[in-house]
Formats: structure tokens, C-alpha cells, sequence
């Protein structure tokens, strides 16, 4: 007996599933490109919060997604190698590193509390290991949260990139 599938159940490559008769939201232009977010009226506020996330935690700028944020490891370049985005006029400084800060101390103070009291380690234990962790996730997150930063705020203040 044939199976009368409903309209989105079926494995079509063009149907991606979702609810929106949007395409810039569910295929191949998942990334806008060229345009600004607030000038996209076809796309829904999810999706975009959606792709501004995943292109600062990609490190690229927050209008296109295409062009490189960091010269370096941590310096904003001047603008945009694509649409031309003065990054560098707001470079947010040392908030990230604040941020992390708090985040990653309210996570590894009560593992070493937890450590502590569990299997009371040596002391040279947490010489060694807390800072390197620490260290390295620091090293690890540092960027992507600035990256983040940065395209907050874009989205919150556009008009102060240029
Ligand atoms: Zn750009």
C-alpha cells in the first residue's frame, strides 16, 4: 500500500523542514551575504540570532560572515576585507576577558573545592592543574568572546561601525 507522506516529511534535498517558506533560511544562503541583518524582512529573528552567533564564534565579521575579524590573535582588524566594516572603531577591549573571568571562575573554584574535599591531592595538585587549565581555556575562549562582544554590539549599535 503506497504512503501518502505530508508536504515537509519526506527526504526531498529542497525541503529543509522548517516551518518559514524562507529560503535564505534553510538552504544554501544560510549565511547572508552583503546585506545587513536589519534589512533581511524575510528572515525570522531566531534564525538570525542563530547566524550572528555562529559567525562571531567563527571569528568573522558581523555583517557579511565572510571577511576575517583578528590580524593576529586578538587585534580587530582596521575594517571589513569584504564589505568594508569598521571593526577596529569598536573594539571592545578587555570586557571579554572580564567575562571570562567571572564564568570561568565560578566554574573551576568549586571544582577545586570538589577536588579537594573528594580526594584531598597535594597542594602542588592545584599549583599545577587549575592554572593550566584555566590558562588554556582562556586561550581557548578568548577570541571567540571577543568575537561575540564585538557583534553584540554591531547588532545593538550598528551605526557605530561606520
Ligand atoms: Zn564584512
Amino acid at each position: 500500500m503506497a504512503s501518502r507522506r505530508q508536504p515537509g516529511t519526506g527526504t526531498s534535498w529542497t525541503w529543509c523542514g522548517c516551518s518559514s517558506s524562507s529560503p535564505s533560511i534553510c538552504g544554501a544562503r544560510a549565511f547572508p551575504r552583503n546585506k545587513l541583518d536589519e534589512k533581511r524582512p524575510d528572515a525570522g529573528l531566531a534564525a538570525l540570532s542563530r547566524h550572528w552567533i555562529v559567525r562571531s564564534l567563527a571569528c568573522r565579521c558581523p555583517r557579511c560572515g565572510i571577511g576575517a575579524l583578528f590580524e593576529g590573535y586578538l587585534k580587530p582588524v582596521a575594517a571589513c576585507s569584504h564589505c568594508g566594516l569598521e571593526i577596529a572603531r569598536n573594539d571592545s577591549g578587555d570586557g571579554p576577558a572580564v567575562f571570562l573571568i567571572f564564568i570561568l571562575g565560578f566554574l573551576v573554584v568549586p571544582a577545586a573545592l570538589i577536588v579537594e574535599f573528594t580526594w584531598s591531592p597535594p597542594i602542588w595538585v592545584h599549583v599545577v592543574v587549575w592554572p593550566l587549565l584555566v590558562g588554556g581555556l582562556i586561550a581557548l575562549l578568548l577570541r571567540p568572546s571577543k568575537s561575540l562582544v564585538i557583534a553584540i554590539q554591531y547588532r545593538n549599535r550598528p551605526a557605530d561601525f561606520g
